[in-house]
């Protein structure tokens, strides 16, 4: 523009939950490499360097402040394509929050660089020790003394002031990794491979060895079998095979196996697999559809014609999966790739399994209990796609691959659709993966395929008012019949004293007659509120977190007091801090609670429990699904977990140990939430081969929900839930808006939030509802105030956004409240 200024600006992204872009001047050096999209090395405050996204270049120098240099640009390629700037900038605006924000929730740590990082040093990789620079070898030499370093300490130590280029390009040789946050360090996944120490084909050491075991026919018999699978293969030398598969093969027992190893027949070797790059499995065809389930595949395919998004309301195990595969190949037909989400929870080895069996290489993982550098590996997969060697063309992800550098999106499915995992709770940006997913596909001219055997409400109203298409499936694959439902009266148990601990003589019976026919039982108890605590007797004393309203759970295993909301914990008191009483004693039931009980009542049988606190590993959720599913547990108990699309084949009875919580908590989608649980837990039982039955135990026999559960009918639920929805003004006929407030002084949120309060109730009059206290009212030691906007749909939704915007930053900025902070929660799940 102005030919003596040559300055040129750019505008980034930094990684914080502050409003805007921030500008920075590039020295000379840099300009060339400046590219939108690339990420450079800024200073943020004093001291601190962020990884930064180039958003914007330019040369108007910002007139109110003086601009800093940019330090370096990091990438010799952009990391971000126009769609995913896009779909950013629409999620800051309509979730309300920073681009910032988003950028944190978007990018896996490693492409995010920040002085707070910690990274690893990783010794194993040593052909590229030789090619590092001087920066680079000093900080090497530093990690090998201290292993683990935070980048500010490295940073001084090694008085190298911006460090991140270094590190970034360590971490790109893999010399360096990221600290992860997870509770356990990250384990590699290994298989062991068997092979033969000698030559099976030499005839005569086969002799020596035959003459060797004689006595040991069943070593010999395991040594044949080996010889058999080598003939049976292509590769005759080298030949090795996993061990699992060789034992499995061979019926035999790995303490056989061990003495042939032993003796120095067998070799074992355990080698490191990448997640990745698994090795191929045998590929299937894809199965051939069934009437009912052509029909719904025929119905979606022409909806999508003149439809972006179609509802797919189909049965537990009506083969939903199945018709999922057929549009994905139709994708990869065209050149064009799919995206496939799942909740968080639901994306387990089944489920990866029964793609890559079809698919094989082309589908990616991406999940966030996988490390960091398997997630950038996906994560530059899809951005080289064009020009390097592995192309994942579905990427198999939880909510946060939406962020994933695709380049020709043709298909998002959304299976589950209904979760509210799909929503994330905090922090910003508080996204629904479902809701941005159709965003996304419509910035790539893709469809959008929702699943699910219990629709949301929103979604369900969406498909019958013809915004989206509805197909249907209503029959289980090859006709088994959906579960029966038996609902027991906890109440009327009681009465006739009749119940054993928390069990109904009509759920006793049940699991009795399951076990006589060596069947398997799922035992579900919803977590929320229903955590067990502590009690004194004598003057009802609860023992309650420090830095929270809340009680403290109790863990027996632990034998610790825990907080839920700040994860703060303590002994348990020998005696009452209230009286002095020593009957201290616990109440609620909790997963670990049924989970002693059962085993007093049913000593022979083999119990899991799945919840929160047995999955927190890697593995851990993988390792209790696979043992159930092998037939090595006999009940397994578990919270919400255990209702996530899983396919167990041995499964006849299903117990709700009690619905009364699911239907009592005070949330608008309170009976809608206990439908689809209930439903949902319930498909797991008779899967496969015969009906199952499930045992609903409540006190409220003739619920309407409960009801609609009984006989399966889902639109019954959503009719009566439609019309208290349009009398009380929620979605879908009012779009919701929650502003969140927080101060460490009550008396300050109060007068705050009433402040809010009145100056949204002058503009929106009676659509505003609040302040409230959410139902723990203080986390960590702020307290919290919530208030509701209910908003008109024809309204328009933005217009009202921003007002709440200016009123609320109003609020934080008047002086009386420099700490309070205020968030927004659009569409709160
Ligand atoms: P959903 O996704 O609706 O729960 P699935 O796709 O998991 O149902 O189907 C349930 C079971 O039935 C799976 O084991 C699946 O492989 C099998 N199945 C469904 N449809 C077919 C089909 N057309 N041919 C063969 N097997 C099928
Ligand atoms: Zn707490
Ligand atoms: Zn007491």
């Amino acid at each position: 523009m102005v030919r003596k200024n040559k300055m040129i600006f750019t505008d980034v992204i930094v990684p914080l939950p502050l409003p805007g872009t921030f500008t920075y001047h590039a020295e000379p050096e840099f300009t060339d490499k400046l590219e939108v999209g690339k990420r450079a090395i800024v200073q943020f405050g004093r001291k601190k360097f962020y990884t930064a996204i180039i958003h914007k270049i330019h040369n108007q120098q910002p007139t109110d402040y003086k601009t800093k240099p940019l330090h370096s640009v990091l990438d010799e390629t952009p990391v971000i394509n126009s769609c995913q700037f896009e779909l950013w900038e629409w999620i800051a605006n309509y979730y309300m929050c920073s681009l910032g924000e988003v950028m944190k929730a978007a990018l896996p740590s490693g492409l995010k660089l920040e002085s707070e990082t910690k990274v690893l040093y990783n010794v194993k990789n040593n052909d590229e020790l030789h090619k590092t620079t001087e920066n680079e070898s000093i900080i090497l030499e530093i990690m090998e003394q201290e292993n683990v370093m935070g980048l500010k300490d490295l940073s001084e130590k090694s008085g190298i002031k911006n460090i991140l280029p270094a590190v970034n390009s360590l971490m790109n040789k893999k010399l360096v990794l990221i600290q992860e946050k997870l509770r356990e360090a990250y384990k590699p996944k290994t298989e062991t491979f068997i092979s033969a120490t000698f030559s099976t084909r030499d005839q005569k050491k086969l002799e020596e060895v035959f003459h060797e075991l004689r006595n040991a026919p069943r070593q010999l018999e395991l040594i044949m079998t080996f010889i058999k699978l080598v003939q049976q293969s292509d590769a005759k030398k080298n030949f090795a095979i996993k061990k699992k598969d060789f034992l499995r093969e061979a019926k035999a027992d790995a303490s056989i196996l061990k003495a042939v190893v032993d003796k120095g027949y067998f070799e074992q070797q355990t080698i490191e697999v990448s997640r990745l790059k698994a090795e191929q499995e045998k590929l299937h065809d894809i199965k051939k559809l069934n009437t009912a389930q052509s029909t719904a595949l025929s119905s979606i395919q022409s909806a999508f014609q003149t439809k972006d998004v179609a509802l797919l309301h189909g049965v537990t195990s009506s083969g939903k999966t199945e018709i999922y595969i057929h549009l994905i190949q139709e994708q990869l037909n065209q050149g064009r790739q799919v995206l496939y989400l799942l909740p968080e929870i639901a994306l387990t080895s089944q489920i990866i399994e029964r793609l890559k069996a079809v698919f094989g290489n082309q589908v990616g993982i991406y999940h966030s209990k996988f490390p960091d550098n398997e997630r950038i590996e996906v994560y530059n997969a899809l951005l080289n796609s064009n020009n390097s060697g592995v192309a994942y063309n579905i990427i198999l992800g939880v909510r946060s691959s939406v962020f994933l550098p695709f380049s020709d999106l043709g298909l998002i499915i959304v299976d589950e659709e209904h979760e509210n995992t799909y929503k994330q709770f905090d922090p910003a940006p508080r996204y629904n993966a479902r809701d941005t997913a159709i965003v996304l596909a419509k910035s790539h001219g893709a469809k959008v395929l929702l699943g699910t055997a219990t629709p949301a409400v929103e979604s369900y109203y969406n498909a019958k008012t013809g915004k989206y298409d509805l197909a249907e499936l209503s029959t289980r694959y090859q006709d088994i019949q959906l579960p029966r439902v038996v609902i027991a009266d906890i109440l009327k148990a009681r009465r006739k004293k009749e119940m054993s601990s928390h069990f109904t003589p009509e759920l006793m019976e049940e699991m009795h007659s399951a076990f006589y026919k060596d069947e398997q039982v799922i035992l579900f108890q919803n977590r929320r509120g229903f955590a067990p605590f502590l009690e004194c007797e004598l003057c009802g004393w609860i023992p309650e977190c420090k830095n929270c309203d809340v009680s403290l759970t109790y863990h027996k295993k632990f034998n610790h007091l825990v907080c839920h909301y700040c994860g703060y914990h303590q002994k348990i008191p020998q005696v009452c801090p209230s009286c002095g009483s020593n009957k201290i004693m616990t109440r609620g039931f909790g997963t670990e609670k049924i989970e002693d009980e059962i085993s007093i009542l049913f000593p022979d049988k083999k119990i899991k429990r799945m919840d929160l606190d047995t999955t927190r590993s890697r593995n851990a959720y993988e390792n209790i699904i696979h043992s159930f599913a092998s037939g090595e547990i006999d009940i397994l108990v578990g919270t919400q977990m255990v209702s996530k699309g899983l396919d167990f084949d041995n499964v006849s009875v299903v117990g709700i140990l009690n619905a009364d919580n699911m239907l009592n908590f005070p949330d608008f989608r309170a009976f809608e939430r206990s439908y689809q649980l209930m439903a949902q837990v319930s498909g797991r039982a008779g899967r496969k081969k015969r009906q199952g039955t499930v045992i609903i135990q409540t006190s409220k026999p003739s619920h309407p929900i409960i009801k609609n559960v009984i006989e399966n009918d889902y639109v019954a639920m959503y009719q009566s839930q439609l019309e208290e929805r349009k009398q009380f003004m929620y979605p879908p006929y009012y779009k919701i808006v929650k502003v969140l407030l927080k101060h460490k002084k009550t008396d300050k949120l109060d007068s705050a939030a009433n402040k809010l309060v009145k100056e949204l109730k002058n503009i929106f009059g009676y659509r505003v509802l609040g302040p409230q206290s959410p139902l723990v009212g203080r986390v960590q030691n702020y307290y919290l105030k919530h208030i509701l906007i209910k908003i008109e749909k024809e309204k328009s939704l933005s217009a009202s956004k921003k007002i709440i915007r200016k009123k609320a930053a109003e609020i934080a900025n008047h002086q009386d409240f420099k700490t309070l902070s205020i968030h927004f929660d659009v569409d709160p799940a």
